[in-house]
This record gives structure tokens, C-alpha cells and sequence, in this order.
């Protein structure tokens, strides 16, 4: 018998009664948070023991007694003696410890590092930002998943970001990202280690990876979240996001299965400093899947881009249009002030509708999230789907003549005017400035 008084009770696991089943209409599958509860074909509860925590919620909601907690001889024999040491073997306390999140059962904050040929995402750096305040408010570590081919000197970088602990998968068949290998990988770290919160970025990549993971897992999923906070009480991840076509932002979480997770936009999240002095663990897991399971092969990477393409989500600074502009012509007015300070052009969704402006340079819900550090809006009225889009600039300044208009609600500046006039004014004085310094 351990001497340690902090050992933990032995939660058991469900096992049906056999001939109590009163096919009540299947309550204990729907309250298993962990999926473990099936019924045969004969209408008789069958329970996943893998899956099993042995929460009692499937025991509790039977009316008919046809579940029970089974303990092994081990389990009862510690029981006993605990019992014995005055720790009082108390199946009610057991309960509640086993339904509240995380205790013992969940535990960690998860990020998993997206990777493509082995150069890191810099989303995976923002959620590990993120991470580090969840983290420290559930007092839990702060892991990270890195998967891949030959990735190894990416866990360095993952402990320079905030992880402490590193699952990494390495293998040839994670050369590529493909749905099937990376799911399975990231399934089985999940069920062997159990974490309470799986953080991924919502990149082509991310989405597609989350949704099969949760699917597999059977847990809830909270989509592009745009702010993320914990419920300190339940410890509940408050996962915030644009809803109903971005007409409000909702909080949604997930409160009965585990693990909690959710995607993160690019840029939405503060990147934290990286410290290279930072070290941790890396724990390497090793999975057997062949190349000959994989249904998906990459034959070839075909990269269409052209290299002239204008990437706003990585501009400092960003002067940018909406439907207050009037004509494709006067965005010619952004261009001048945007190459005098060094920034790009971007746009509101209705810019990119009239036809002004390509959508790869819309800002927004359903455009691109960025964190400059200017953003001069021009024209804009400040729409929640735009406002979710640039909310995080470090400085926003808004000129529009509509003196009530939301923009000036998140504007560090606002300039009430005609666009037309205060625009090449502005550039006008930044060319003289400019000019100034430098005779
Ligand atoms: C599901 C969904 C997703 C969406 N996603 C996005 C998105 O990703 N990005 C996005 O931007 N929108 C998005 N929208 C659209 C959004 O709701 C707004 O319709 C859009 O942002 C408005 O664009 P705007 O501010 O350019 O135009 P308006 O709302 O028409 O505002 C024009 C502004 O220009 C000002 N103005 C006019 N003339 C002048 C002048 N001469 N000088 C100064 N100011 C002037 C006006 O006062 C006004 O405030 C989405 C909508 C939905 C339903």
C-alpha cells in the first residue's frame, strides 16, 4: 500500500447487469461523455472499457440498474485499504470527481504545430501565445503536438514559444499533411494522454485535421474562434466566435465531452516573444501506420502562385477601402498613401462585391484576419463581419464622414470627413515630412 496519502481513488468502470436492460430508450449512451455506452442488437448496453472513466453517468441515469461500477481485486484492494488509513473509500466523492473536467481524467493545454515541409506555421507560435494564459489560469502544462517527417528541431522552437512538453510524431508517412495519417496520430496522443483543451489553426490544414479529430473523438468542435478565455468554475474553455452570419459574437463551450477544441484564426492571437533559452520534454510516440493504408498519395505539389501576390495578413501597415470609396479610381488614392508609408492596400467586402478590389485583399470574416500595426480604414463602416477582421491592429485609424459610424467604436483615431480631400492631404504631408528629414 502506497504510504503517499494523495493517492488517487480507483473510479472503476461501468459493466451492464446482465438481464436488468429494460431498453429504456438508450439515456446512458446519450450522457457518456467519452462515447463508451453501445447497445447490441439485442438491445443490451455494451460498454468500451478503453474509453470507459468510469464517471457513473451511464450508472446514475439507468432507471432499470442494468449498469454498475466493476473494480478489479486490485482496485478493491486499495479501496480497503484507504479505507483502512481513514481516507474513506467514499464512491459518492469519487462521482463528482470523475464528472468534473480534468480532474485526472483531462488534463493540459494542447497545440498542435502545423508544419510544411518543416517550416512551422506562425499560427502554431500565436495559439501556443494563447496557450500560455490558458495554462497558467487551469494551472496545467503547456504541450505541444509537432508531426511530421524529420521535425524534431521544430520542438525547440515549440519550447521558445511557451510548451513545456513536446508529443512529437516523426515518420516518412508524415511527409505530406494527409487527412489519415495525421488524424490517427493525433486520435491516439489524445486517448494515451488526454488533454482537456486541443488548440489547432483554422489554416487549410487545421480545419481539416480538427474536424476529423473531433468526428473520431467524438467532441465538440468550435470553429475560427476569435477570442478564447476560461471558466475558472467548471473549467470550461469559453471559446468566442462570430455567429448567425456575424451578427453577434457567441460564446459557446463544449461541456460534456473532452477534449475541449477549437480553431484558431491566423493572427487573431498574440505571439508571444520567443525565449531560446527555454527547454522541456519531448515525449516520441511511434505509430504503425504503413504507406500502403494511406488511400492518399501526393504525386505532385503544383504552387500556382506567382510570387506577385500581395500578402496583407504580413503588412505593417495597411490603408484600407470600403464602398465610401465610390469607384475603383479613387482606390488609386489609397495606393499614393499606402506607398508613401510603406504599407499595402486591403478592403471591405463591399469593395471586393462592386468588383474594385481582388478578394484576397478583403478583410474580414469571410476575407482575412489581420494585426498590423496601422490600420487606416477608409470609407468603412465598421460592420462586425469587417470589425472581427482588423480589431487587433495595434493602431486603427478611421476616417469616414459619417461622424456616428461603429468604425470610430474601435478607432484609436478618427477623422470626420470626405475621404476624398483628407486622403491626399494626409499623403501630401507624409511626402513633405518625409522629404524634410531628409535634407
Ligand atoms: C456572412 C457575412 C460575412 C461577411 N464578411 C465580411 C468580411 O469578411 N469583410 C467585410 O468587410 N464585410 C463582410 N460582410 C459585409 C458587412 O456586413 C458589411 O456589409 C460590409 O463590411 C460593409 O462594407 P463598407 O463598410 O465598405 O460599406 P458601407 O457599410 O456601405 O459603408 C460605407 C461607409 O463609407 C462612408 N463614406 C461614404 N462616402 C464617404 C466619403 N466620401 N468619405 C468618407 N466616408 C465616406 C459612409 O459613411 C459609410 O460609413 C459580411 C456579411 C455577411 C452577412
Amino acid at each position: 500500500m502506497p504510504e503517499d496519502k494523495k493517492v488517487k481513488k480507483p473510479l472503476g468502470v461501468a459493466r451492464p447487469v446482465e438481464g436488468r436492460c429494460i431498453a429504456c430508450g438508450s439515456r446512458c449512451l446519450t450522457v457518456c461523455p467519452r462515447h463508451a455506452v453501445g447497445i447490441t442488437d439485442q438491445g443490451v448496453p455494451l460498454v468500451d472499457i478503453a474509453r470507459c472513466t468510469g464517471c457513473r453517468r451511464c450508472v446514475k441515469i439507468c432507471p432499470a440498474q442494468a449498469l454498475e461500477i466493476y473494480y478489479t481485486p486490485e482496485q478493491l484492494k486499495l479501496i480497503d485499504e484507504l479505507a483502512a488509513l481513514g481516507q474513506k473509500a467514499d464512491l459518492q466523492e469519487a462521482d463528482e470527481e470523475a464528472i468534473t473536467a480534468g480532474n485526472g481524467l483531462y488534463r493540459g493545454v494542447w497545440v498542435f504545430v502545423e508544419q510544411t515541409d518543416g517550416i512551422p506555421a506562425a499560427v502554431s507560435w500565436e495559439l501556443l501565445g494563447v496557450g500560455q494564459t490558458l495554462a497558467k489560469q487551469l494551472k496545467v502544462e503547456l504541450c505541444a503536438v509537432v508531426i511530421g517527417e524529420k521535425v524534431e528541431a521544430i520542438c525547440k522552437d515549440a519550447f521558445a514559444y511557451g510548451a513545456s512538453r513536446v508529443y512529437l510524431v516523426d515518420g516518412t508517412v508524415y511527409r505530406y499533411y494527409r487527412t489519415e495519417p495525421y488524424f490517427k496520430a493525433l486520435c491516439y496522443l489524445a486517448n494515451e494522454y488526454r488533454p482537456e483543451i486541443v488548440l489547432i489553426g483554422a489554416t487549410g490544414v487545421g480545419r481539416d485535421l480538427a474536424g476529423a479529430v473531433a468526428t473520431e473523438l467524438r467532441t465538440g468542435l468550435t470553429a475560427d474562434c476569435t477570442g478564447l478565455a476560461v471558466d475558472d468554475e467548471r473549467r470550461l474553455l469559453m471559446q468566442t466566435r462570430p455567429a448567425f452570419g456575424g451578427n453577434i459574437m457567441a460564446t459557446i463551450v463544449t461541456e460534456k465531452s473532452w477534449p475541449q477544441m477549437a480553431t484558431v484564426r491566423p493572427h487573431t492571437m498574440h505571439m508571444h516573444e520567443k525565449d531560446d533559452s527555454r527547454n522541456g520534454e519531448i515525449v516520441r510516440e511511434w505509430l504503425d501506420i504503413k504507406e500502403d493504408e494511406v488511400a492518399t498519395k501526393v504525386i505532385e505539389i503544383i504552387d500556382r502562385r506567382t510570387g506577385h501576390e500581395v500578402d496583407i495578413t504580413a503588412a505593417d501597415i495597411i490603408v484600407s477601402g470600403g464602398r465610401g470609396l465610390q469607384s475603383v479610381e479613387n482606390f488609386k488614392l489609397l495606393q499614393d498613401l499606402a506607398d508613401e508609408l510603406g504599407g499595402v492596400v486591403a478592403c471591405s467586402r463591399s469593395a471586393v462585391d462592386a468588383g474594385w478590389m481582388p478578394s484576397e485583399r478583403q478583410v474580414g470574416q469571410t476575407g482575412k484576419t489581420v494585426r498590423p500595426k496601422i490600420y487606416i480604414a477608409c470609407g468603412i463602416s465598421g460592420a462586425i463581419q469587417h470589425i472581427v477582421g482588423m480589431q487587433n491592429s495595434d493602431i486603427i485609424i478611421a476616417i469616414n464622414r459619417d461622424r456616428n459610424a461603429p468604425i470610430f467604436e474601435v478607432a484609436h483615431y478618427g477623422l470626420v470627413g470626405d475621404l476624398s480631400r483628407i486622403v491626399p492631404s494626409l499623403t501630401r504631408q507624409i511626402k513633405a515630412l518625409r522629404a524634410g528629414s531628409k535634407n
